[in-house]
């Protein structure tokens, strides 16, 4: 008999009834350091005290009127967004996959806006990963979350991740865009070159393109930046975010330069729920923490320690560890034996992190995390590796 919630997903036997900080405490008590953080979303770890207050806060002044009105909260938070990022405008969505798809709303109106009608293709990257609506698998092309679906939607050109040569030969006079991650997420915490991010910038100045980023998983202090690409020291024309946007409020955000989102006006694009006031006064109290002075700082500087830990810990065990990956506090570790197996035996020891493809362990601690934290975790993976050295599992073939 098929479950009363539909089963698209093989969940771990564990539910949580509270959290606080960087832990989460399941039914029966037990609890679990979270290098998990609901896939990077809770950045700011469980009921910050902030973002409860201003929660409960609108809840008790109204919840939602819908986009036919001006919402306060989304001009305070828009207006925020455009003075800290490269942005001009923002629309926000109630999840990631919408914000992305309105920004190749954006890619595609822009062209036709501006007299060039038939330029509507987008080129995406292999391993990339931008949600499970039609257009959003389409885009990814990632044989799990297209078999069966039907003819996938036209309009996105595939190249490999990483080689700017081919994204250069996949460009045609249909493109309107190019989107990446500037760190992939679900495709095993593989981040882009800076160097290659400074060259998609160039290809996109260079052909008339819009230069798409999906910061979605990368993007809200998790790098140790606002947003990774801030790194590689250049700006996109359009940019998704979500995630930790809300610190678990789910909402989401496609911010634009005026110039790529000059087609959107009034009529052209809509959404009954995003940036309804619950969403934009935890999207502004979650602003207020990462904006504070000093605290991206304290990112990259935990950031730079676990690395070194983590670093030290594959080194110490390299029968049990391959590889470790990613920036900032998007870290992954690859095992030599299966990650789901990997996944399960820090959670039997009390700490939880997410599988990625490509075999990936990905450790996504939230961005308050401690010393004394980090040290527990490195207690706790040192003891599975150890416990795995001595029962080695089967190697995962490449
Ligand atoms: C999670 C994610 C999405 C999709 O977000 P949803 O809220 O699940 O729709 C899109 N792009 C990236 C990079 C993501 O990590």
């Amino acid at each position: 008999m098929i479950p009363a919630v539909m089963p698209t997903y093989a969940r771990a036997d564990v539910a949580f009834e509270r959290g606080e900080g960087a832990y989460l405490f399941d039914t029966e008590g037990r609890r679990y350091l979270d290098f998990a953080s609901g896939i990077a979303v809770t950045g700011l770890g469980h009921a910050h005290p902030h973002l409860v207050a201003a929660l409960v806060g609108q809840a008790q002044l109204v919840w939602h009127t819908s986009n036919l009105f001006r919402v306060t909260g989304q001009e305070k938070l828009a207006s925020r967004l455009v003075a800290n990022t490269f942005a001009d405008t923002v629309f926000f969505t109630n999840s990631g996959v919408e914000a992305w798809e309105c920004g190749i709303k954006v890619a595609r109106k822009y062209h036709s806006h501006t007299g060039n009608p038939k330029r509507w293709r987008v080129i995406t990257v292999g391993g990339a990963f931008h949600g499970r609506t039609l257009a959003a698998i389409a885009a990814a092309k990632t044989e799990k979350m297209v078999a069966g679906f039907g003819p996938m939607a036209d309009g996105f050109d595939q190249v490999a991740f990483g080689n700017l040569n081919e994204a250069r030969m996949a460009v045609t006079d249909e493109t309107a865009a190019i989107c990446v991650e500037p760190v992939q997420g679900e495709g095993g915490i593989r981040a882009a070159s800076l160097d290659y991010l400074r060259g998609l910038r160039a290809l996109a100045d260079e052909f008339g393109i819009l230069l798409y980023l999906d910061e979605i998983q990368s993007g809200y202090g998790r790098t140790g930046k606002l947003f990774a690409h801030e790194w590689a020291g250049i700006t996109p024309d359009i940019m998704c975010a979500a995630k930790g946007i809300g610190g678990g409020f789910p909402f989401g955000a496609c911010l634009a330069t005026e110039k790529a989102a000059s087609g959107m006006v009034p009529g052209t694009h809509g959404t009954t729920y995003g940036g309804n006031p619950l969403a934009m006064a935890v999207g502004n109290a979650v602003l207020d923490v990462i904006l504070e002075p000093g605290f991206l700082d304290e990112v990259d500087r935990v950031a730079r320690i676990l690395w070194r830990r983590l670093e030290t810990l594959v080194e110490r065990w390299p029968t049990v560890l391959a590889e470790l990956r990613g920036a900032g506090l998007m870290l992954g570790l690859k095992p030599v034996g299966s990650n789901a197996d990997f996944v399960a035996a820090l959670r039997a020891r009390g700490m939880l992190a997410v599988p990625a493809a490509d075999n990936v362990v990905r450790l996504l601690p939230p961005m308050i995390i401690t010393e004394d934290e980090i040290d527990l975790a490195l207690e706790i993976l040192g003891a599975t590796c150890r416990e795995m050295a001595i029962h080695p599992a089967k190697p995962v073939p490449a």
